[in-house]
């Protein structure tokens, strides 16, 4: 068992360039290696559970999603070792949910992928929940898939992406919200609209599951405007430990920010749930210093300087607008909104600024990326783009 108050967390960083299954499985390996070896972490006979970051119904590559060759050449190793295997999803969206979650994990290929494997793929959406009693001023319970508790190895398998929502990138820790079934994770945004009060939820309930793997897909990542909306990237990396806060630490590293600017990993750390910065990490593998991204594109509401960043955050903050253009009135935007400030009239979807809190669940959702986050301000923009693009 991890003691993470007395040893370093180890983390492997392996080069991986493509999503071919041979390249994968060796990268793979390579990494389990490192970090003590796959015995030390696959029993046989354990139920494990994979928790890829399948966000929304996109094809299989897209960087919105855990790439379903990773999930294949995990699946496969695991099975090797004698692991009892079933992989788990609710998806971003969801009232939705009820048939947004199963759009994402066909469309993805995802089902058929579980399928050609003969594992359960269970749609956390559909799926049993355990509610969790949570020590948090905003939320007293929290419901969770009851196959994830119920696991002997939860494998949390984020995709690196950046997220334009209070935090910069989305990775190992923000993963486990997808445990949550459902559309009360937008109700969780309504009750803690500011990102701190937010992501001291996702942090009790990272703290309930408590993933004891994680493997990030890095290979290619969503860079700019993620977790939907943001471009691919290629990366070139798997990032494996038994820490998942540690991942997300190198992950950040590796793009260029700091560690201790994601909210995630502060707040993970301070808890007592992983090692928020590099100090606290056995990093091996590549030397981080020699492949760390210096141009990747964070999300163009963030600020290189905290101080910066507080001088300057009323006028830059951001709002969703939808194009009309483009917007396909699948309503998917307005289900999804936790406020109801969405409605249909005359043809168009219309947001009650009033109302909005800018959680941008809407622009998660949308499968035409018709509703963006934009600035507010033009003179936040213009701040902004003067001081800073990146932490
Ligand atoms: S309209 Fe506002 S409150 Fe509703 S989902 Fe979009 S950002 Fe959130
Ligand atoms: S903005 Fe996007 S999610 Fe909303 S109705 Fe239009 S296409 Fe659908």
């Amino acid at each position: 068992m991890l003691n993470l108050k007395e040893t370093k967390s180890i983390v492997a960083l392996v080069g991986c360039s493509d999503y071919k299954l041979e390249s994968l499985k060796k990268a793979l390996s390579i990494a389990f290696d490192l970090i003590g070896g796959i015995k030390t972490i696959v029993k046989p006979n354990h139920k494990i559970l994979l928790k890829p970051n399948i966000m929304m119904p996109k094809p299989p590559g897209h960087p919105a999603n855990t790439h379903p060759n990773l999930i294949k050449a995990v699946a496969e190793l695991f099975q090797e070792a004698g692991g009892n295997l079933s992989i788990g999803e609710s998806s971003a969206g969801s009232l939705a949910g009820l048939t947004f979650t199963a759009k994402a994990l066909s469309q993805s290929g995802v089902a058929d992928l579980a399928k050609s494997l003969n594992v359960p793929l269970i749609n956390f959406d559909l799926a049993p929940v355990i509610n969790k009693k949570i020590d948090n001023p905003y939320v007293a319970t929290i419901p969770i898939a009851r196959s994830v508790l119920e696991a002997d190895l939860v494998v949390t398998m984020p995709k690196l992406k950046t997220h334009t929502y209070g935090t910069i990138i989305t990775g190992a820790v923000k993963n486990c919200y997808g445990m949550v079934p459902g559309q009360i994770k937008a109700e969780f945004h309504r009750r803690a609209p500011e990102p701190k009060k937010f992501f001291s939820i996702i942090r009790d309930l990272f703290g309930l599951v408590r993933p004891k793997l994680a493997i990030m897909d890095a290979v290619t990542a969503m860079e700019g405007d993620g977790p939907s909306a943001g471009h691919e990237r290629q990366v070139g990396f798997l990032i494996v430990s038994q820490d998942p806060v540690a991942v997300d630490v190198v992950a950040a590293e590796l793009i260029g920010v700091s560690a201790r600017n994601v909210l995630t990993n502060k707040l993970c750390a301070e808890a007592g749930l992983g090692a928020g910065e590099l100090d606290s990490i056995d990093l091996r593998g590549e030397n981080l210093r020699e492949v760390i991204i210096k141009d990747f594109k964070l999300p163009t509401n963030k600020i290189r300087n905290p101080l910066i960043y507080q001088l300057t955050i009323n006028l830059t903050k951001k709002k969703p607008e939808i194009n009309h253009k483009i917007c396909k009135l699948c309503n998917i935007c307005k289900d999804s909104c936790p406020l109801q400030a969405i409605s249909q009239k005359n043809e168009k979807m219309v947001i009650d600024y009033e109302v909005c809190i800018r959680c941008f669940c809407c622009s998660e959702v949308c499968p035409v990326q018709a509703c963006r986050p934009k600035w507010e301000h033009l003179l936040g923009e213009l701040v902004s783009r003067i001081i800073s693009s990146r932490w």
